[in-house]
């Protein structure tokens, strides 16, 4: 009987156990269930759903060039892989572990039904084998870091299968637009196709590329306007490039490659958080926070809009928030900035901020953009404090991020360096401040000292 690979984000064939594993047991069906109804209100964001369209159909073509195929299917995980097993005969489920909340209630359903087999291989190390002297699971990335570290380096990738032997025969499979994963009217995709080339061919040659420049990965990654990071975090979250593989490309290459590799241990770190607390996403990780005085009504509305839409006056904000709206991606320096601005000098509540990012971010990952909100905000179980709040335009000027201003903001293109951080006169068309810095930084100092301690 043939044996069923359950993908969700793990969309590749090289370096991926399930396959691995399935391959040596005979006939293989691949198979992806869409599942809006476990994730509920956690569904995909736009963004996403985008790259998961793209993404699929590289995988197919991958599966056919292997003289196999996906299978598409739309429903719940378990009813849908019933549904196949009575189609079929097949047993036998192979998957990689996956850690968002909604996706373990789906494994306990899917092994009612099957021998579910999870494998590793998302992370450096199984998300919950680091644990400290006294058995639990760390609060801090630095500690978790050095634990990770003595785990390391991860195993040798897997060789992708040469060959997947088909079932006698394949069952029904959704044909992928009946999905309606792209958008249609307005169609606001066409930055996001300029950019990237979703799927595993896709993910190895941006990785290709940043081979050569990790040795200056520290000199660079914090300039927006240089763009001296991997960009693989959309890769990383549909599972089109394994970290051991990247770790593998890029380990000794020297120069400031071992900070890289501390960013993929944030990674790690994020779903260490997300696997203790689960509801992180919205949940304050300091209970303190629930009883701070976030704005709402029409004006916190109404600054919320300028925020999303990049027109808050602040240029360095404007233009992060426009590269998210036309690229699906934001360079992290300015994810910081944003991420403080709205909070601090917006006095906006960190989670409609989190689902922003959740819905525009091609990236959008439930761990990574939890754990990165609440750092954000200071109301994670992590060391950051709300009071630690970023100054835009001496950020700005400090990262030289002039260029990429001139890049996402065409209204201010024609200014120099020395004035395009904090214009003094304002092209037509462009936003006054919506908010000053100093004043800003003060009501959400005193929002703060409401709720200190408490
Ligand atoms: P590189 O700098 O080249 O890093 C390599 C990889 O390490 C990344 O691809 C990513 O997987 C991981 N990584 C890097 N920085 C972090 C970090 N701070 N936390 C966790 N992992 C990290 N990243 C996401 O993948 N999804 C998100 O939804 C997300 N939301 C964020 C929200 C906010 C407010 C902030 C401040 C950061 C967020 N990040 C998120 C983290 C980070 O900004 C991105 O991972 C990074 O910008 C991706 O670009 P890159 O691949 O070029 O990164």
């Amino acid at each position: 009987t043939p044996t069923i690979v359950w993908l969700r984000r793990d969309l590749r064939l090289a370096d991926q156990a399930a396959f691995h594993a399935a391959a040596r047991q005979g006939p293989v069906i691949p198979v992806y269930v869409l599942d809006d109804e476990v994730a509920q209100h956690r569904r995909m964001g736009g963004a996403a759903r985008w790259w998961l369209h793209h993404s699929l159909r590289s995988l197919d073509a991958d599966l056919r060039a292997l003289g196999s195929r996906l299978v598409l299917r739309r429903g719940r995980s378990h009813e849908e892989l019933a549904a196949i097993r009575r189609e079929t005969g097949a047993r036998t489920v192979h998957a990689l572990h996956h850690y968002e909340p909604w996706w373990r209630n789906a494994e306990r359903a899917v092994a009612q039904h099957f021998d579910l087999r999870l494998h590793h291989g998302n992370y450096l190390a199984p998300p919950g084998s680091i644990t400290s002297g006294g058995g639990g699971p760390y609060k801090i990335f630095t500690p978790f870091w050095r634990a990770l570290q003595q785990r390391l380096p991860p195993p040798m990738p897997l060789p992708a299968p040469q060959h997947l032997a088909p079932p006698a025969f394949w069952p029904a499979s959704d044909p992928l637009g009946r999905w309606r994963l792209l958008p249609s009217a307005p169609d606001w995709a066409g930055g996001l196709r300029d950019h990237w080339q979703p799927g595993e061919a896709g993910a190895q040659s941006r990785l290709a590329r940043f081979v050569v420049q990790a040795p200056s990965y520290e000199q660079r990654r914090n300039l927006p306007s240089v763009g001296g990071t991997a960009m693989l975090s959309p890769h990383l979250h549909f599972g089109e490039i394994s970290p051991a593989q990247i770790w593998h490309a890029v380990a000794g290459l020297g120069g400031s490659v071992e900070t890289f590799l501390g960013e993929l241990g944030w990674r790690d770190y994020a779903q260490n958080v997300i696997l203790q607390l689960p509801d992180y996403g919205s949940r304050n990780g300091k209970t303190q926070f629930d009883a701070l005085p976030w704005r709402s009504g029409d004006a916190a509305e109404a600054d919320l809009a300028a925020w999303q839409s990049g027109r808050t006056g602040y240029p360095i904000v404007d233009a992060g928030m426009r590269e998210l709206w036309h690229t699906g991606w934001m360079h992290n320096r300015v994810r910081m900035i944003v991420a403080s601005f709205l909070i601090k000098h917006l006095l906006i509540d960190w989670r409609r901020g989190e689902q922003w990012f959740w819905d525009t971010l091609v990236d959008a990952d439930y761990a990574q953009n939890s754990v990165n909100w609440q750092w954000s905000a200071g109301s994670g179980i992590d060391a950051n404090m709300f009071v630690r709040i970023m100054a835009p335009l001496s950020q700005s000027e400090m990262f030289g991020a002039g260029d990429y201003i001139r890049r996402w903001v065409p209204e201010l293109a024609s200014l120099p360096d020395s004035q395009i951080h904090d214009p003094v006169r304002r092209p037509d068309g462009y936003p006054r401040p919506i908010i000053g810095h100093a004043e800003g930084r003060a009501r959400a100092l005193a929002a703060f000292a409401a709720v200190k301690g408490k």
